[in-house]
């Protein structure tokens, strides 16, 4: 019988099928990897653009961007924001300098905001205290946001220092690789052994590198491209015809419905009223049009009357929707109502934010918005006839 997957005897019969073929597996790996790897993203480079010997040191402050901004973004997206952000902030120092508006303005459109929060935190502290960035895996996983996948690709990356990364690519790959029966996650510890095993401690930045590239181009998501794999020669998915069916996926939790009532609040002359989110949490210190969520028994113009009321102080009068689309997070689905308003009564307050504004349409553009918001504004300008 076959023992459980999370079982010690499972892993015990893992490693011994694994060891002997690891040096092949390795070996074909990063000849694969010298042909078809990702050669030219660019913090992969040394500074002037040429590749890295196996002894050269690469600057760690590129590197822990694009670690941070993958950490839940696909590279086709990062990339442009990787470029945008090192033009702006190209060092520890600058970004210290930077003010928080402009940091998460440059972030805008990546989402999951506190990643950018985090970058600005820990570049004020180190500079505060006249450290550089960590380059070693222990000192980055110390730092906020910073887990042992991302510190030791960081630091196998910027230094060669011996730390295999488990990150989504890898899990699929090695699940494959050994036909795991489970989802890869209900047993992790299995997983860094696994990985450990490969790379022996050798030539950890080609490899993590490589193991990386082999998940993202060949071992796909979707559709593994199996005929052009160094691995299918042992790869037990492959030669069982199961690929398409690993990893095994977790049953994925059910994701919550919220109405959203939005107002858009315009005074006599034009201007319209946004409130900046307290800093932390989700899209902590971003701007956004006032509202909530929908109450039962609420029709929107009621939620949008009783969000402003509560949370401005403003009495208004709802005018017609402007709009109304859907907007999917990882957990949760939102659909926001749009409405423009007129204030009939009150001083706007700041209340649950850190400070409201009241701006000219034309000058949206100089603050930092959620992804949602830019279709509200795009909206706004199409009703003002100034898109
Ligand atoms: S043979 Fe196919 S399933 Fe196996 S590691 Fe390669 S691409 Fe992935």
């Amino acid at each position: 019988m076959l023992p459980q997957p999370w079982s010690k005897a499972f892993a015990q019969q893992q490693e011994v099928w694994l060891r002997p073929v690891a040096p092949g597996l390795v070996s074909g790996l990063l000849r694969w990897w010298a042909r078809h790897g990702r050669h030219d993203l660019p913090w992969r480079l040394l500074p002037d653009g040429r590749q890295p010997g196996p002894d050269d040191p690469l600057p760690t402050y590129p590197i822990w961007v694009a670690e941070v901004m993958l950490q839940q973004t696909r590279l086709a997206v990062a990339l442009p924001f990787w470029r945008c952000w090192l033009e702006r902030f190209p060092d520890l120092a600058s970004l210290a300098a930077a003010s928080r508006q402009d940091v998460l303005h440059c972030w805008q459109g990546l989402g999951y905001y506190s990643r950018a929060r985090r970058l600005h935190e820990v570049a004020t502290r180190l500079v505060a205290a006249g450290r550089p960035l960590p380059r070693d895996r222990a000192g980055l996983e110390q730092l906020p946001g910073i887990g042992r996948t991302t510190a030791a690709s960081i630091a196998a990356t910027a230094g060669n220092s011996p730390d295999p990364i488990l990150d989504g690519n890898v899990r699929r790959v090695l699940a494959r690789l050994l036909a795991f029966p489970a989802p890869p996650r209900q047993d992790t510890a299995l997983f860094w052994t696994m990985v450990e095993l490969l790379l022996g401690g050798k030539r950890a930045r080609d490899f993590n590198q490589a193991l990386m590239d082999l998940g993202a181009l060949v071992c796909r998501p979707r559709a593994p491209l199996c005929h052009c794999c160094p691995w299918r020669g042992h790869c037990r998915a492959y030669i069982k015809g199961i690929q398409h069916q690993l990893p095994v996926r977790q049953a994925p939790a059910p994701i919550p419905h919220v109405m959203i009532g939005v107002g858009i609040a315009l005074d006599d002359q034009g201007k319209v009223l946004i409130g900046q989110r307290q800093p932390d949490g989700l899209l902590g210190g971003l701007w956004e049009f006032p509202g909530g969520k929908q109450e039962l028994g609420e029709t929107m113009a009621d939620t949008v009357v009783r969000e402003l009321q509560e949370d401005l102080g403003l009495a208004v009068a709802v005018g017609p929707e402007l709009l109304r689309f859907d907007h999917a997070y990882t957990h949760r689905r939102l659909t926001f109502a749009v409405h423009l308003c007129r204030v009939v009564a009150g001083d706007a307050r700041p209340g649950a934010n850190q400070q409201v504004a009241w701006v000219w349409p034309h000058d949206l553009h100089r603050y930092p918005f959620p992804a949602a918001s830019a279709r509200m504004i795009q909206a706004l300008r199409e009703h003002l006839g100034q898109a």
